[in-house]
C-alpha cells in the first residue's frame, strides 16, 4: 500500500517552492516533466526510470498535478518537454489527468510542445490525446532500424512498430517528429549505419537527434563489455559514423544545429535561411542558450534567475514530499556569475550557431575573447572554431570536440 498522502490533503498555494523564486514570472521559458518509468530498462541507460506498478503511477500522477498545480501562476512557457523515461507508457487515464492539470496552469498554449515517445508504447487513443491537448512535437525513440542492434541495445520495439507508429502520427496530424537514434553500437558496421540512416531518410522526419552511444557504468551494456560478451565500436569507426551522418543528413536537406541535432526547413526554396533550421528544438535550443525552465516531477531539474535546482529522485519520495509539504526540491545552488558565464559559453559552443561575442557580454557581462583568449586561440589555429562578424561558432570538425572544447571553458570559468 502506498504511504503518500493524495492530493486531497495538498491545501494552499503558500507553500509552493516556485513562488518563493518569482511570482508571476512569466519569463520562465521552458518546464520539462520527467516521467520515470520505462517497461523495461534498455542496456545502455543511466537515466532515473523504473518499471512501474499501478499504485506508483496514481501517486506519481496525483503528485505532478499537484506540482503543477504550484508552479502554475509563476509560468508562461514557450516550450513544455514531456520526457522520461518513457512518457508514452502512461495509460489515457492518467496523461488526460497530467493534461488537464496543464490545461488548467494555462499551459496548453505553449509554442512547441514535444512528447517522447517509445514506438512499442504508442496507440491511436493516446496519439488522439496528445492533439486534442496541444501537443504539437514527437520526439520517438528508435535508435537503431536493425532488428540484431535493437536486441543488442535492450528495446522493447520493432522495426515494424517504428513505421506503424510514424505513420499513425502522421494521420493524426503530426507534421513536427523527432526520431533518435544511435551510432557506434557493438557489432554495428558502416553499412548498418547507413541502412538505418537510408531507411529513416525515407520516412521523412523534420528531425533527427544522433548520439554516440556511451558506456555509463552501472549498466547492462558497460558489464558486457567487462566480461568481454560485447566489444566496444573502435573510435575510428564512430569517427568514420559521424562523418557520414553529417554528409549523408546534409545532402537530404537537414542542417546541423547542435553536435547532436539536425533539422530541416519548412522550404526548400528558401531565399533567406535562417541561421537555425525551422524545426529545431526550441525547447532544447533554450537550454543551450542559457534560458529559464522549471523541472518537474521526480529527478527533473531546473534553472530559474542563476538557481539551479534538482527534485529527488525517487518516485515515492516525490510522492510523498509532494503530499507533505508541496515541494520535492533536493538540492539548488546559485553559481558564482564567472561561473555562470563559462558554463552559458560551454553550452552555447555546443549549437552551430555558436556565441555573438556581444550578445554573449550583455548576456553574462564578460567578454568572450578577452576572459577566454587563449583557449579561442588555441581552438582557432587548430581548425575547431571559427568566427564570423562578431559570431564565435565551432566547426564541424570541432563540433565532434565540443564536449572537450567545454571543459576549457568551465575549468576556466
Ligand atoms: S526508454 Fe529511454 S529512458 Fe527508458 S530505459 Fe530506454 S533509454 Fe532509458
Amino acid at each position: 500500500m502506498s504511504t503518500m498522502t493524495t492530493s486531497a490533503s495538498v491545501s494552499g498555494r503558500a507553500a509552493s517552492p516556485w513562488l518563493d523564486f518569482a511570482p508571476c514570472d512569466r519569463s520562465i521559458q521552458s518546464i520539462y516533466i520527467h516521467v520515470p518509468f520505462c517497461a523495461v530498462k534498455c542496456h545502455y541507460c543511466a537515466f532515473y526510470s523504473k518499471e512501474p506498478d499501478r499504485q506508483t503511477i496514481e501517486d506519481y500522477v496525483t503528485a505532478l498535478c499537484a506540482e503543477i498545480e504550484a508552479a502554475g501562476p509563476s509560468a508562461g512557457p514557450r516550450t513544455i518537454f514531456f520526457g522520461g523515461g518513457t512518457p508514452s507508457i502512461l495509460p489515457p487515464v492518467h496523461l488526460k489527468r497530467i493534461f488537464e492539470s496543464i490545461e488548467k496552469a494555462g499551459w496548453s498554449g505553449a509554442e512547441e510542445w514535444t512528447v517522447e515517445c517509445n514506438p512499442a508504447t504508442l496507440n491511436p487513443a493516446k496519439i488522439r490525446l496528445f492533439r486534442d491537448y496541444g501537443v504539437n512535437r514527437i520526439s520517438m525513440g528508435v535508435q537503431s532500424m536493425e532488428p540484431e542492434l535493437l536486441e543488442t541495445l535492450g528495446r522493447i520495439h520493432t522495426v515494424e512498430m517504428v513505421h506503424r507508429s510514424f505513420d499513425q502520427l502522421r494521420d493524426a496530424g503530426f507534421d513536427n517528429i523527432n526520431l533518435d537514434l544511435m551510432f557506434a553500437i557493438p557489432g554495428q558496421t558502416m553499412s548498418h549505419w547507413n541502412s538505418s540512416l537510408q531507411q529513416i531518410a525515407d520516412m521523412g522526419s523534420e528531425h533527427l537527434s544522433c548520439y554516440e552511444v556511451i558506456y555509463e557504468e552501472d549498466t547492462p551494456l558497460f558489464q558486457s563489455l567487462k566480461d568481454g560478451t560485447l566489444s566496444e565500436a573502435d573510435e575510428e569507426l564512430a569517427e568514420a559514423m559521424y562523418e557520414y551522418l553529417i554528409d549523408f543528413l546534409r545532402e537530404r536537406g537537414f542542417r546541423q544545429y547542435e553536435v547532436a541535432n539536425f533539422a530541416r526547413d519548412r522550404a526548400d526554396d528558401a531565399m533567406d535561411i535562417p541561421l537555425i533550421p525551422d524545426f529545431a528544438c526550441r525547447h532544447n535550443l533554450n537550454y543551450w542558450h542559457g534560458g529559464s525552465y522549471l523541472g518537474l516531477g521526480p529527478a527533473a531539474n531546473g534553472f530559474i534567475r542563476d538557481i539551479r535546482y534538482q527534485n529527488v529522485a525517487n518516485t515515492r519520495r516525490y510522492a510523498e514530499l509532494m503530499g507533505s509539504t508541496r515541494n520535492a526540491m533536493e538540492w539548488k545552488e546559485q553559481l558564482s556569475p564567472m561561473a555562470r558565464a563559462g558554463e552559458l559559453a560551454a553550452f552555447g559552443f555546443r549549437t552551430a550557431h555558436g556565441w555573438d561575442a556581444e550578445q554573449f557580454r550583455q548576456r553574462t557581462g564578460f567578454n568572450l575573447t578577452s576572459q577566454w583568449e587563449q583557449p579561442i586561440r588555441n581552438f582557432i589555429s587548430c581548425g575547431w572554431m571559427s568566427h564570423k562578424d562578431g559570431r564565435f561558432f565551432l566547426t564541424p570538425t570541432g563540433l565532434r570536440f565540443a564536449d572537450a572544447v567545454a571543459m576549457e571553458f568551465l575549468v576556466t570559468g
